[in-house]
């Protein structure tokens, strides 16, 4: 299986601008309270990768206990909020309009310059190399960025673009962006890409068979999200600033996303961290909130190296799948089964 190194001089106040960022928390954390706090709102889960039941609570965040699974130490919320208590978040809270109208929409330039190009591109040699020639239907999955089809577009590889269940308010973007929106179950999909989903299932694993459901023979998923095995992840642990509910409640380590990939029934063809912001997202935590104790080795990188070390450091991260955004390519390889979205 392979993996890759890039950099293309991404900063993370490119993607993650502080003020959008610090005001989308606030409101996360108001209406999670609102929409969650009901008992009957909330269920308890296995590992949303493994299926363990062995875990061992890591820490809270927002009265929510993360916990880590003792087989394949992804991190996960348990309880977490039910499937009808997420789909309710997602279509009526503050927070979520706020992340369409300021979030997505205000980052959109720079996102796409950075992130979503290089995605389409990497997406189209995954088709080219592993995909099913006759199947040219392309869908982006409950689509936060629109400009995904505008980049995919380009590749020239579909005949048709699908936006399926994106967010009401984004659907004029996205048919802005040349996509059909869909909220029906589609069949026989070629190219299947998961943008930051992943994280905020409810559960993950039914999730990948629905999508499964919806594809043709050999066709090719991609998914980028956050992987608890990344460095920032581990060296910030419970300090972390961007991980809340219910954005993130599955941060799945590199071993439990290598095995619910195959639970769900797809091949596995790749499995990257490309990320270019561990050490970065490191330093500035520490630059916001002084109270942050780092180990000693990673202060004094950061203190007393500069820059062409903090790079080689990065690609390092990098290289040996250490970095915490993660990139997955996989091949609908089974027999489709129930699952449900
Ligand atoms: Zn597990």
């Amino acid at each position: 299986m392979k993996h890759e190194t890039m950099t293309t001089g991404l900063q993370e106040s490119d993607i993650r601008p502080a003020p959008l960022m610090t005001e989308f928390m606030r409101l996360s954390s108001i209406d999670a309270h609102i929409y969650f706090k009901a008992p009957e709102r909330l269920v308890e889960v296995p590992c949303p990768a493994c299926g363990s039941e062995r875990r061992e609570g890591a820490f809270r965040k927002n009265e929510f206990l993360y916990c880590s699974c003792l087989e394949c130490n992804s991190l996960f919320v348990s309880p977490r909020p039910t499937r009808e208590a997420l789909v309710d978040y997602y279509e009526n809270s503050s927070a979520s309009r706020y992340r369409v109208e300021h979030f997505a929409r205000e980052t959109a330039k720079e996102r796409r310059k950075h992130m979503l190009n290089s995605y389409a591109m990497w997406l189209g040699r995954m088709v080219d190399e592993v995909g099913n020639p006759a199947a040219r239907a392309y869908a982006d999955v409950h689509t936060q960025s629109p400009q995904i089809f505008d980049a995919v577009r380009e590749l020239g590889l579909f005949d048709t673009l699908y936006s399926l269940y994106p967010l009401n308010t984004l659907e004029p973007d996205c048919a802005k962006a040349g996509a059909e929106v869909a909220r029906g179950d589609l069949s026989g999909l070629g190219t299947v890409s998961m943008l930051g989903q992943l994280e905020n299932r409810g559960n993950p694993l039914d999730y990948l068979i629905w999508i499964r459901g919806l594809m043709a023979d050999r066709g090719v998923l991609t998914i980028s999200t956050r992987t608890v095995s990344g460095f920032d992840m581990q060296v910030l642990w419970d300090k972390a600033p961007y991980v809340f509910v219910p954005e993130h409640l599955n941060l799945l380590s590199v071993e439990g996303l290598t095995i619910l990939i195959a639970r769900a029934g797809f091949e596995l063809v790749e499995l990257s961290t490309p990320g270019q912001l561990d050490l970065e997202f490191v330093h500035n935590t520490t630059a916001y909130d002084p109270a942050v104790e780092l180990p000693r080795h990673i202060k004094y990188l950061l203190e007393h190296r500069g820059p062409e070390a903090h790079a080689d450091f990065q690609e390092f991260l990098q290289k040996h799948r250490l970095s915490s955004h993660v990139r997955i390519a996989a091949v609908n390889a089974a027999t489709p089964q129930e699952g449900g979205r």
